[in-house]
């Protein structure tokens, strides 16, 4: 799986699916969330009342429709709230694994991500990159691209220079 980054809106890729950093009721929210139901239309909303009638739990992910956007589907997964105490770690990495599971059972082939919890669940962003990283460098998935969405460019930064770090010398 190549892991790749750009800089700009998970909402305006052009992949087959989309990771959404959700919350556990699954009816929208702020920041990433906040954007991929403006961008998707309320198809996204009433695909998740549908499928997801009781919310989602904690490290977990699951599929709805992508609605307007260019993506097919979005992957929602409910990352840790740290400013609510969920500090472990393997909440966060759970995340990450259960998205590419839920990929390879769609068939999809490149999903971009957000930095899940990284916004207002206050994971430490580096640690958030890290964890992301670790996923993708051990995944049995057939998904062909892991694209990292850096919202700005200082993510933008960060993820790149995490991704040199961890690539063995040449
Ligand atoms: P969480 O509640 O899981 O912390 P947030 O949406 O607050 O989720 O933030 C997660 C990450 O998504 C942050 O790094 C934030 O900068 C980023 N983000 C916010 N909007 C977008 C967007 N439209 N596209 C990509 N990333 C975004």
């Amino acid at each position: 799986m190549r892991i790749t980054v750009v800089e700009g809106d998970i909402t305006q890729q052009d992949v087959d699916a989309v990771v959404n950093a959700a919350n556990r009721r699954m009816r929208g929210g702020g920041g990433v969330d906040g954007a991929i139901h403006a961008a998707g239309g309320p198809e996204v909303l009433a695909d998740c009342e549908r499928r997801f009638p009781r919310g989602l739990a904690t490290g977990d992910a699951g599929w709805t429709t992508a609605g307007r956007m260019p993506a097919r589907w979005v992957i929602h997964v409910v990352g840790p709230n740290r400013n609510a105490g969920e500090t472990d770690r393997g909440l966060l990495t759970s995340c990450y694994r259960r998205a590419l599971e839920v990929a390879d059972e769609l068939g999809a082939r490149s999903v971009a991500f957000p930095l899940v919890s990284a916004g207002v669940y206050g994971w430490p962003r580096e640690d958030a990159v890290d964890a992301a990283l670790e996923v993708f460098r051990s995944a049995d998935t057939s998904v062909d691209e892991a694209r990292m969405v850096a919202f700005g460019r200082s993510a933008y930064d960060l993820i790149r220079s995490r991704l040199d770090d961890e690539r063995p010398p040449a």
